[in-house]
């Protein structure tokens, strides 16, 4: 049922896999499609070379054929939406290979020109969410203030993407009472869908020119975009700290930079060392995850200081948390060694 979001039971990270259709590109090179859905649930992998089959079983599995629509219902977001109004910390993230679909998931297709908009059945999670939010906090009329921040990490580098001047590095802190946290990072306060969507366009725009000017940085950043809800009582306690945002729940968008091996990219040089981050923050969330999934774990040993990235999830993956991971992949036999990669990555989180 698409509906109730993934099913089975209740594991801390639930996993949906999304299947892009077949590019224009690859389908002028006349490359296979080497992946189908059986099911709801499971995804055959048919290896190239007439090997038997491969399944992989998770939350939900979505083919070429999936609208943005079913995408949004089958991830089950407005159960998350709900914890978060409820002072949960939830997470979305979306993980695989450069070009398999995780920004196109979150946030929909870049538009086609200066001026020309989106249509709105491509938007992706992120706005949906958005409008669903908004819808539900006038619904419940629920006396809540809302905060949005938007950052990128690059480098193990915090960029503030919604920043008034020029971005410089920020840093990560701990205290007591917030956890992890960015220091002097912009958190945005806003009352309506239109100025929501407004902060979403800015960082989206600084991504994509970052991404013109930094050779494609932006599938080597990771991009977490982070609503704060507050119910009034409490946002009216001062922060603490500059930069520090107001208690209450959490819902944050996760665009994870592009999961491939050095070797894929063939780097060098400064690309070595930006996959090296990469991977060891991807590699970080691999391992923090599996520590959080083992039945024997003792809180205290999850390694979330490995990485800014775990560190900025830790309260979403540990303690009062949900996460969804939304695994992407290409269905091109081109693409199968990542796209295995990617499903053993996602399996193992669930
Ligand atoms: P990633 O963020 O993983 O690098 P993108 O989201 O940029 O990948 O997707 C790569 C390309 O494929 C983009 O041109 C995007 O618009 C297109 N694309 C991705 N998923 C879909 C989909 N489900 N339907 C149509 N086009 C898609
Ligand atoms: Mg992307």
């Amino acid at each position: 049922n698409l509906e109730q979001g993934p099913e089975g039971p209740e594991t801390p990270i639930q996993v949906v896999l999304r299947v892009r259709p077949m590019s224009a590109a690859e389908l002028r090179r006349g490359e296979q499609s080497v992946l189908h859905c059986s099911g709801t649930r499971t995804l055959q992998v048919s290896p190239p070379g007439g090997g038997p089959d491969v399944a992989f079983r998770f939350g939900a599995v979505l083919d070429g054929a999936r609208t943005q629509e079913d995408v949004f219902r089958a991830c089950g977001v407005r159960r998350l939406g709900d914890l978060a109004l409820r002072g949960f910390s939830c997470t979305v993230f979306a993980f695989g290979q450069t070009g398999s679909g995780k920004t196109y998931t979150l946030t929909g297709p870049p538009p086609q020109g200066e001026g020309v908009p989106v249509p709105p059945s491509l938007a992706g999670i992120t706005q949906r969410t958005f409008a669903w939010l908004l819808d539900r906090v006038q619904h419940l009329g629920a006396p809540v203030t809302l905060h949005a921040s938007y950052l990128e990490i690059y480098n193990e580098q915090v960029r503030d993407l919604l920043s008034l001047g020029a971005p410089r590095p920020l840093p990560v802190r701990w205290n007591k009472t917030r956890g992890f946290y960015v220091e002097h990072l912009r958190v945005v306060e806003f009352g309506s869908l239109g100025a929501l969507m407004e902060l979403l366009q800015m960082g989206l725009s600084r991504r994509r020119s970052s991404a013109h000017t930094m050779n494609q940085a932006s599938s080597r950043s990771h991009a977490l975009l982070t609503i704060y809800i507050s119910h009034q009582t409490v946002s009216q306690m001062p922060p603490v700290d500059p930069g520090e945002p107001p208690a209450g729940g959490k819902l944050c968008f996760v665009d994870l930079a592009g999961s491939e091996k050095v070797a894929a990219t063939g780097s060098r040089g400064e690309l070595v060392i930006e996959a090296n981050s990469i991977n060891r923050s991807l590699l970080a969330l691999g391992h923090c995850i599996s520590l959080l999934l083992d039945p024997q774990r003792k809180q205290n040993h999850i390694p979330f200081r490995d990485s800014k990235l775990t560190k900025l999830l830790a309260d979403s993956l540990g303690g009062r948390g949900v996460t969804l991971m939304v695994a992407c992949v290409s269905p091109s036999a081109q693409c199968l060694p990542e796209t295995l990669s990617t499903l053993r990555y996602a399996s193992r989180a669930q």
